[in-house]
């Protein structure tokens, strides 16, 4: 019973460690998507910018509350063979005559679900509810910036099949917590994009085009590092094992600008989203809703789901920090 128990910590606690790009850097990137926008959009955005900036990390704390969550977040590319990701149906119902639905749901659906939060943005645009549009804004440059982590298309998402465990915490939240400040993040403005469902598509595939060389450069320089591959950090009362700066230089080094490249699309990509289910939606005046205030019923709502979301992870996390 203790050991299942363990267990089942262990699982969860693993899991959280595998949320998508970091907490900062999910932030990060729907807080400068804001600054792609439009005169018409920029305002509203800009007045709210705080929400749209925590709340992008929203999805990652339902991952192990809702059911359906997880799926939404990756597509496992590679289960369906070797270059399937140029072959796949792009769009939902044709995969599903393929695949079915179960498979789809197992193996991931990133590129689909962005689809679907494009609808909702729009249809929140079309309502002109300031919350709604908020919300799905959101929650759209989340899975949007998912799509963009080539861990995210592969089965072997932590390294796990490879003797790499622990990459993808690696990849997505340490380097940019240690380089980020250094690039460059000015994209220039959102574009209309004709077909949101063969954009996102387009953004996973070029994520899974990347993958050999996350893993290949990662594991030649575990080799030549050794040991010094990591170190120990103090975060307040705690040590804790982490990459070690010299060898988080050297792969970001040889990753050679993956990292900045693949958050500046992300950035790009969520500003077209945004503007793309504006513009769909009939280009409502944003002016009008610049006034919005979350009401005492949404305030308490997003605390319950704050505090609940905390219990939780204290609850799985007795160590360790990701
Ligand atoms: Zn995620």
């Amino acid at each position: 019973m203790q050991k299942r128990l363990f267990y089942l910590l262990f699982l969860v606690f693993t899991a959280i460690i595998l949320s998508s790009w970091g907490f900062y850097a999910h932030q990060q990137i729907n807080r400068l998507a804001v600054f792609t926008l439009p005169p018409e959009m920029i305002g509203f955005y800009k007045k709210n910018i705080r929400y749209i900036s925590e709340a992008a990390i929203n999805p990652d704390r339902r991952r192990y509350t809702v059911a359906d969550e997880a799926a939404r977040h990756y597509l496992d590319a590679d289960h369906y063979g070797d270059s399937a990701i140029q072959k796949m149906p792009r769009y939902w119902k044709d995969a599903v005559a393929v695949y079915g639905e179960d498979t789809l749901k197992t193996y991931g659906i990133v590129p689909w679900h962005i689809n679907t939060m494009y609808y909702r943005l729009k249809d929140a645009f079309m309502l002109r509810d300031p919350s709604k549009i908020l919300f799905n804004s959101a929650e759209l440059g989340h899975y949007i910036a998912d799509a963009h982590v080539p861990l995210h298309t592969t089965e072997n998402y932590n390294g796990q099949l490879t003797e790499q465990e622990g990459i993808h915490g690696f990849w997505e939240s340490r380097l940019p917590e240690l380089f980020s400040g250094d690039y460059d993040f000015f994209t220039g403005r959102a574009e209309y994009i004709t077909n949101p469902q063969l954009a996102a598509w387009k953004a996973v595939a070029d994520s899974h085009a990347h993958l050999d060389s996350v893993l290949l450069l990662e594991k030649r320089l575990t080799q030549k590092f050794g040991e010094k591959k990591f170190s120990f950090e103090t975060k307040g009362k705690k040590t804790i094992k982490v990459y070690s700066v010299e060898f988080s230089t050297a792969y970001h080094n040889a990753l050679n600008g993956m990292v900045e490249q693949r958050m500046r699309a992300a950035i790009k990509m969520i500003g077209d989203f945004w503007y793309t289910a504006w513009v769909d939606a009939g280009q409502p005046d944003l002016k009008e809703l610049i006034d919005y205030e979350p009401t005492e019923m949404e305030l308490t709502q997003r605390k319950k789901d704050l505090d609940e979301w905390k219990a939780q992870r204290f609850m799985v996390r007795p160590e360790g920090d990701n």
